[in-house]
């Protein structure tokens, strides 16, 4: 008899595990938007240890319109070269290659997974519109802005940073639930590959198809400045450019109208902010098209990911800051451990020993990926100060050698039997 399961959010997580429990269970997801890919959309890395688990359940690279990251630039400020990394992740690492897609794309293939005859199981049953205001941990139900309420013997928090599941597992009387603010924000615009040919000094990003990949402009090492700027391929034919910089004016902003994207903010506003400490090539990439400015958030990881019948993954229960490039890799594997662990699940039985596990396994993997990206933006606690800074290659080998649940649980038994 399979679980009746209400996925809350079909983002990257609420798609994925939609994607994999279907084979097994009954799956609705409640989503609040109307699945329209290209609000809230921008350029991500799917690295190759999360691409493998998705090629595996049948992603298709060839439906991604992506490229395979090759290269990680550090260079000055002046775009002058400090190190260049360059790897080929389809040898090296995790099994499959690094993709750099854009969020849309991913989510349309993800959609795929979770609702197409072509996979295994029924598909799940998405309805959009749903925005879920409130979640009852210990009856297993939700009920929706409309009225509605849905009652499941798993409810999975699926649905973002701003989780209304959180609230259900944490208490609804965590401050701001958990949300953590750092005075930063991100200016986001995308660029035509064409507008860099013929600028020789940006010719390393004009061929993606040999090489792409990410390149961090950095201030000199002493300053104090938050300021940095980011150039990555998110498809064959586009760049993201992404500054970095305090909030300012838009802090009030942010706040009064309760919103974290501020879009079409002032070409000359960004570049008036970025260009008395970047070359004037890199920052004339903000003069082309929409800018939005994302304000940059993050939440401690959650200490304990499930309450009753409910349990969290991907952002609910450990939003990280963007600069490690990791979120969502950490997502997808949060889907594919869960939906392993409840695949034999029935509903007669106690679900907390699985949910126990499933946190188990994950919550120091999350807390790993929040610590490094925190020591990438300068924005760490006090507490994580006193630590010894995880270094680029460490922070690496972990990520990519994570080879999803199954070598996590022989790890695990492996290790305990030593
Ligand atoms: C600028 C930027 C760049 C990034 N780059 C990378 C990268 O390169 N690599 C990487 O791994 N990660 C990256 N990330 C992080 C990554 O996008 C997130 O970690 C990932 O999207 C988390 O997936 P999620 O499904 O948990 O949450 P989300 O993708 O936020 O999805 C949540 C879903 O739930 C829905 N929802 C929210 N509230 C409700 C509600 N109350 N009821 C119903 N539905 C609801 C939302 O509409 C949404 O569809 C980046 C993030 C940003 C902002």
């Amino acid at each position: 008899m399979p679980l009746k399961i209400i996925v809350c959010g079909g983002g990257i997580g609420g798609l994925t595990v939609a994607g994999y429990l279907r084979a097994e269970h009954n799956v609705t997801v409640l989503e609040r938007g109307n699945l329209d890919f290209t609000i809230n959309d921008y350029g991500l890395s799917v690295v190759s240890n999360a691409f493998n688990l998705l090629q595996k359940a049948g992603i298709k690279s060839e439906n991604l319109d992506s490229v395979v990251m090759t290269h990680l630039w550090m260079r000055s400020s002046n775009n002058d070269e400090i190190r260049t990394v360059h790897f080929d992740t389809r040898k090296e690492r995790g099994g499959a290659p690094s993709m750099m897609t854009r969020r849309a794309t991913l989510q349309s293939e993800l959609l795929r997974f979770a609702t197409s005859p072509e996979f295994p199981g029924a598909p799940a049953e998405i309805i959009q519109g749903a925005q879920v205001t409130r979640v009852d941990a210990l009856e297993g139900k939700v009920w929706t802005e409309d009225g509605r309420s849905f009652e499941g013997d798993l409810i999975i928090g699926a649905d973002g940073i701003n989780s209304a599941a959180r609230a259900a597992v944490l208490g609804h009387d965590t401050p701001l639930n958990g949300v953590k603010l750092h005075d930063l924000l991100c200016f986001i615009t995308r660029v035509p590959i064409e507008i860099i040919r013929g600028e020789s000094s940006l010719e390393y990003l004009a061929n993606p198809s040999s090489q792409a990949g990410l390149v961090s402009f950095h201030l000199p090492p002493d300053s104090k400045s938050p300021k940095r700027l980011l150039i990555y391929h998110t498809s064959s034919h586009e760049l993201q450019v992404l500054g970095y910089t305090s909030e300012q004016e838009f802090a009030q902003v942010f706040d009064t109208k309760k919103t974290a994207i501020i879009k079409d903010i002032p070409a000359k506003r960004v570049v008036d902010e970025f260009s008395t400490d970047f070359s004037k090539n890199l920052v004339d990439l903000f003069n082309h098209n929409q800018i939005d400015a994302w304000r940059i958030r993050d939440i401690d990881t959650c200490d304990t990911w499930y309450r009753g019948k409910c349990v969290l993954i991907g952002d609910a229960a450990h939003a990280v800051t963007p600069h490690a490039g990791h979120g969502c890799n950490l997502t997808i594997e949060d889907a594919e451990a869960l939906a392993y662990l409840l695949k034999d699940a029935k509903p007669s039985d106690d679900l907390k020993p699985i949910l126990e596990k499933f946190t188990s396994l994950r919550r120091e993997r999350a807390r790993f990926v929040l610590r490094r990206s925190r020591e990438m933006g300068n924005i760490q606690s006090e507490e994580d100060k006193k630590l010894e800074p995880i270094s680029p290659a460490e922070f690496s080998r972990v990520m990519h050698s994570y080879q999803g649940v199954e070598h996590a649980l022989k790890k695990e038994t492996s290790t305990s039997a030593a």
